[in-house]
């Protein structure tokens, strides 16, 4: 996480910087500051017209941290349909990749296939693939990869059948122990089964977390349990529009079949959501 959050502070430092720049640009046919302040000496500007600008540039100065905080969200999850729709002039052609029941035997590979493809994702995780310190270094290294860590409850229950104190427990110890090893709360919420409660949800709100269920997908049905099959639906089925959320799981035949399926998407031209772009509650 150090990593990315260097590269953030780095992309906001750019920002900055490039915002500075097309300021000056757009100014150009006025004065450079430095100019500006010979000319008016110049000029004599009375000390109140100096202190109005001075007064502008400093309202300009304190403004500019919080534009680069508002421009980072780009998509925004559409509760009707789960898709990850633009809210700025991003892309509308992407989709967004996201593994479920994290982190079991394929993760590591899976960020590592992703990574090396330089696409982004939200790894949902369990509790209960939390137990051991060999388990919680795999969470921690996924998430310094750059990757989001998204909470899929402690031990992966249909939170319909639970009362809302197990429904809370389900989903409150595992934002602690993500917390715990990652250093932050998750941002992200997928219930199993995509199974919501009017109370889960309300849950989840209040934790100032982005629900999502998903568009489409088919790694748990028995006849998409091959790398051949399940490439093949990810990347022509009918489901696969705009925004499109994707569900994956940590599974041996995802796992091998990831690489052609991301290349599969590239190849009809989308683009991939970045989580960190994804608006927040
Ligand atoms: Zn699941």
């Amino acid at each position: 996480m150090l990593i990315h959050r260097k590269w953030i502070a780095f992309a906001a430092v750019t920002l900055l910087l490039t915002a500075c720049t097309d300021q000056n640009t757009a100014t150009s046919d006025e004065k450079e500051p430095a100019e500006e302040q010979a000319v008016s000496k110049e000029e004599q500007e009375t000390e109140e017209v100096k202190k109005e600008e001075a007064a502008k540039e400093e309202a300009e100065a304190e403004e500019k941290p919080e534009e680069v905080a508002a421009a980072d969200p780009q998509y925004r999850i559409n509760s009707a349909n789960w898709s990850a729709q633009p809210i700025t002039d991003a892309s509308e052609k992407v989709v967004l990749v996201t593994i479920d029941d994290a982190p079991d035997k394929h993760a590591m590979e899976m960020a590592e296939t992703l990574k090396s493809q330089n696409v982004p994702a939200i790894f949902f995780v369990n509790g209960h693939f939390l137990d051991t310190d060999e388990e919680k270094q795999q969470l921690k290294k996924i998430h310094e990869m750059g990757f989001a860590i998204g909470n899929h409850t402690n031990s992966h229950p249909n939170l319909r059948d639970l009362t809302e104190e197990q429904q809370t427990d389900e989903i409150l110890q595992l934002n602690e122990t993500i917390e715990q090893i990652i250093g932050e709360k998750p941002k992200f919420f997928r219930a199993p089964h995509g199974a919501n409660t009017d109370f889960s949800k309300q849950l989840v709100q209040d934790q100032g977390m982005v629900l999502m269920n998903w568009t489409y997908g088919y790694d748990w049905e028995q006849q998409y349990q091959n790398a051949q099959s399940l490439t093949n639906i990810m990347i022509n089925t009918e489901f696969l529009n705009n925004g499109a959320n994707l569900l994956m799981h940590d599974r041996e035949w995802t796992s091998e079949a990831l690489p052609d399926i991301i290349q599969g998407l590239k190849d009809k031209g989308y683009g991939f959501v970045d989580p960190e772009a994804i608006e927040g509650i």
